[in-house]
């Protein structure tokens, strides 16, 4: 069964969530743990993840997706931002951990002038240290589109922070549609795709998918997405992404300029897809 679902305000609590993407379709949801730009954290009841995780197991949900906060940057120029970006990271996984099993997904970062291999390091030193610390949820490292001064638009990058945090068990990546479209790749050639990724850094590295179309022609390293099937990446792609034997039974999350209505319209015509 297609495991997929949609962003949705952690405001509604982690029953009331998973209730919205129930009525959607939805057998996931992505979530911000903190407000996306003050970085301001989200009450989280013991009662309430408590009633969570026995709807989850009743309707047979897939794992979900804590979404860092944008202040998030472990390689910024600015020491203080380098700090507060750790804590806030070690704090959120430690609160994801309650619930086994899901997972975190960070932007690696944008290394503000440093240059590309000293922002790497400094992601990598950060992950290399906190990663360990946690056993029951895995961070995934998002494909970015390149714009300004951001790590992760390539293989090679994420391969290296990867490496050079010592490859703990519990990190992943998680493939944006839309981001490596921007980025320059022709997501058309999937299977070439997914062998250089498989070469440099392991097919099981790869955990979950946000499924984007994008409002701007190939490696144009813009990151505006689009409705699926709207934009420049197509139909096509996504049937193929959807169908893909290494893909298809990931978690898709789609992060499309949509409301409720219009995601469960959007789910509708995904499932239909691979009918
Ligand atoms: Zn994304």
């Amino acid at each position: 069964m297609l495991k997929i679902g949609c962003h949705l305000s952690a405001s509604l609590g982690f029953l009331g969530m998973a209730h919205t993407a129930f009525s959607i379709g939805a057998n996931t949801f992505q979530f911000f743990l903190r407000s996306p730009k003050s970085g301001k954290n989200i009450d989280i009841s013991e009662e309430d993840l408590e009633l969570f995780r026995d709807f989850n197991l009743k309707n047979n949900f897939a794992p979900i997706v804590a979404h860092s906060p944008y202040t998030i940057n472990l390689c910024s120029s600015k020491p203080m931002v380098r700090k507060f970006s750790k804590k806030m990271l070690r704090d959120d996984i430690k609160k994801l951990d309650l619930l086994p099993g899901n997972f975190y997904n960070l932007h690696p970062g944008s290394h503000t002038g440093l240059g590309i291999s000293k922002g790497i390091r400094f992601i990598a030193e950060s992950l290399g240290e906190i990663l360990p610390e946690f056993k029951n949820t895995t961070l995934v490292l998002e494909t970015m589109a390149g714009k300004g001064t951001e790590i992760g638009s390539t293989f090679d990058e994420i391969a290296d922070i990867i490496d050079f945090s010592g490859n703990p068990d519990n990190i992943g990546v998680c493939f944006d549609t839309c981001h490596m479209f921007d980025a320059g790749f022709d997501l058309s050639k999937l299977d070439e795709i997914l062998s250089e990724f498989d070469k440099k850094i392991g097919i099981d590295r790869l955990k979950i998918i946000h499924l984007n179309d994008s409002k701007n022609p190939i490696g144009s390293k813009k990151d505006r997405h689009e409705k699926i099937g709207k934009g420049y990446i197509g139909i096509d792609v996504f049937h193929k992404i959807l169908t893909n034997k290494y893909l298809r039974n990931l978690p898709f999350i789609l992060e499309t300029p949509n409301d409720l209505i219009g995601y469960a319209e959007e789910i509708l015509i995904l499932k239909n897809l691979v009918k």
